[in-house]
């Protein structure tokens, strides 16, 4: 059975790995930008070499549902397949096993304390600090009231993983074109910059690149800048969680470089994306530099923007059935990193129940 998938972020390229562990399909990926997913750039046209790869499941406050249950099947898979892919491809994939700490600015916790009761019967641990507890673990954090602290939440870098999901593949019979744009579909018939793809089964997960593709899907972009930042020292002597507060997370990067961000910012009226806006991003680190005040010295490395693929009207993400035989696996919005594993299991289901 020929498979071809279209895009090949971090969705299309785990759909890619997951399904090259099913014997008989010969599968193509194909991508527009000429090479994979690179890290270091300081414009990304998609969203996931942009992206922070903070992975937000116990914490996250949905107590229930899809998406609590696709986020929770994300964390356990990175568990298993960082390791899995590591020794497979021989590549090192950053992976923070330190948790997730949100600070609380309210005296409020309400919502926490039935979030940790819930989150008990999951057997997922959660725990809520006071300020003592935060200041004798973080010193270095001003501020907040309380955090609550998730050990079994998680952050992944989201290059690396990519492009070992991609050596991955390759080493298990998958198929990469770059540099080959998709222009239109008749059925499963594809047709690309470089000429025609016949295909059995389509899985479009071409990110904000979907609507161009196919005219009935509307994605939209989200901007979004982040900045690698340089400290004089590192803010502890200790292995650091992921640090949020006031939607801005902090990523150690080991030494004393982190990742602050990111911005989260809509298209205008008339659906344009707006430029990166500086200012946007200062206030970002502003809000960072109020809980963690260290950052004031600290040195900007490089700072970058992406686009989220966000889906219109309708939640996060898309998976679905356009017609028979060519699905869409797309709009991850703000976790596609997170969620991509249970996307792929979703996809995975869908071909191995195939039929002609
Ligand atoms: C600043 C920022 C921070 C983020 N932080 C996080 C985070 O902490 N955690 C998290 O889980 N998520 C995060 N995200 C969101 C995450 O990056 C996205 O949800 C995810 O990367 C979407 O992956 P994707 O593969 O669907 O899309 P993309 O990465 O956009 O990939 C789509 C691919 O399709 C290709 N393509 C498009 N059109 C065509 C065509 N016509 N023909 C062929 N190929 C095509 C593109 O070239 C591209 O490679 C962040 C995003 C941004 C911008």
């Amino acid at each position: 059975m020929k498979i071809t998938i279209v895009g090949c972020g971090v969705v299309g390229a785990t759909i890619a790995y997951e399904l090259s562990k099913i014997p008989g399909l010969e599968i193509t990926v194909v991508d527009a930008q000429s090479t994979p997913v690179q890290a270091d750039l300081t414009e990304y046209p998609n969203a996931t070499g942009a992206a922070l790869g903070v992975l937000m499941g116990a914490i996250s406050k949905k107590e229930k549902g899809r998406n609590l249950r696709m986020r929770l099947a994300g964390i356990q898979y990175y568990n298993e397949t960082v390791p899995e892919l590591e020794a497979l491809t021989g590549r090192s994939i950053p992976f923070n096993r330190e948790g997730i700490l949100m600070l609380e600015f309210s005296e409020s916790l309400e919502v926490w304390h039935r979030l940790v009761e819930v989150r008990q019967k999951q057997d997922l641990p959660l725990e809520i600090w006071d300020q003592e507890r935060l200041q004798f673990e973080f010193p270095f954090l001003d501020r907040a009231v309380t955090a609550i602290y998730s050990k079994s939440d998680r952050q992944i870098n989201p290059v690396a993983l990519t492009q070992a999901l991609i050596e991955g593949a390759k080493l298990q019979g998958v198929n990469f074109q770059f540099g080959n744009k998709v222009i239109g579909r008749k059925g499963q018939q594809i047709q690309t910059s470089q000429g025609i793809l016949e295909s059995d089964y389509v899985v479009i997960s071409a990110g904000i690149g979907t609507s161009e593709i196919e005219k009935a899907v509307d994605i939209r972009p989200v901007l979004g800048q982040a900045i690698h930042v340089r400290l004089p020292k590192p803010l502890s002597d200790k292995p650091l969680p992921v640090i949020t507060g006031d939607d801005v997370h902090i990523v150690s990067l080991g030494n004393s470089d982190y990742w602050v961000g990111a911005t989260v910012e809509f298209p205008n009226e008339a659906g344009e994306v707006l430029p990166p806006n500086r200012s946007m991003f200062d206030q970002v680190m502003q809000r960072a530099i109020e809980f963690c005040p260290d950052l004031k010295d600290a040195e900007i490395i490089r700072s970058w923007f992406g686009l989220r693929p966000r889906p219109q009207g309708r939640p996060a993400p898309v998976i679905e059935e356009l017609e028979p035989n060519v699905l869409l696996a797309t709009g991850h919005y703000r976790n596609g990193v997170l969620l991509a594993p249970a996307t792929a299991a979703e996809v995975r289901e869908k071909i191995l129940s195939y039929r002609t």
